[in-house]
């Protein structure tokens, strides 16, 4: 990891967690079917939607919604709204299924929800406030996030962690991923390191966003961001 890229570790590194468990009545382990248990740390509701759609078809998905950076409370509120409208209305389109030796195949789409406490986020970037979209500040923010994701999948027992951040053509798959794999290596769990966005993921994030009526936001999400927006706008 390049010295520019290095998020610390020591900062956001934390035991305490508060997740909070959200429908998903059908799993693998009911249904007796042995597939790998996936945890997707989503950023939003509109990003899940294709990621979600191309990883059923092989893993058991579980999304895991931890974003303390959203500002405000309101905002944030909406977003896990979303989030929920999507898990709930995919999971009633999903019928069970059977392959080749009658098993069935069939797995609800679980949400965890992680604590919403904005002081993680500041903590995270303390110093790093004014810097631009893109730069130090957001590789902390990715780290926060990933790396509770990485923790909570070390400890519900998943196989494997990914993220919807890559899905965003204003992400930087290459960072993203420099911190997945390192957090893989350091808690233990496989990281799936795929680029959402390519083979048109973004463009069918955004059809199914509308399909769904789903919320989009316009700023990425913390409240730098939101100023920078606001002042573009003027
Ligand atoms: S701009 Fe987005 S990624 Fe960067 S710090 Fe703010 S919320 Fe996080």
């Amino acid at each position: 990891m390049s010295e520019k890229r290095n998020f610390s570790l020591e900062r956001i590194e934390r035991t305490y967690m508060k997740v909070t468990f959200f429908g998903g009545t059908k799993n693998s382990e009911d249904l007796k079917v042995d597939r790998r248990k996936l945890l997707l740390h989503s950023c939003c509701g509109p990003c899940s939607t294709g990621v979600i759609e191309r990883l059923v078809s092989e893993y058991d998905v579980t999304v895991f919604f931890y974003n303390p950076n959203i500002y405000p409370e309101e905002e944030y509120l909406r977003r896990l709204s979303a989030q929920k409208k999507f898990i709930e209305s995919f999971n009633k389109t999903r019928k069970a299924g059977e392959t080749e030796k009658g098993v069935l195949t069939f797995h609800q789409v679980v949400l965890l929800v992680g604590e919403y406490n904005q002081d993680e986020f500041f903590e995270a970037v303390k110093g790093l406030e004014s810097e631009k979209e893109g730069g130090q500040r957001c590789v902390e923010c990715y780290g926060l996030r990933l790396e509770r994701t990485a923790q909570v999948a070390q400890l519900g027992g998943f196989d494997i962690f990914a993220t919807t951040l890559t899905v965003s053509p204003y992400k930087d798959y290459g960072t993203i991923t420099e911190i997945g794999l390192f957090l893989g290596e350091r808690y233990g769990i496989e990281y799936l390191a795929t680029d959402f966005k390519k083979q048109n993921g973004y463009q069918r994030s955004i059809e199914l966003s509308k399909e769904y009526g789903l919320y989009r936001q316009d700023y990425c999400g913390c409240i730098y961001s939101k100023e920078e927006r606001e002042k573009t706008r003027k």
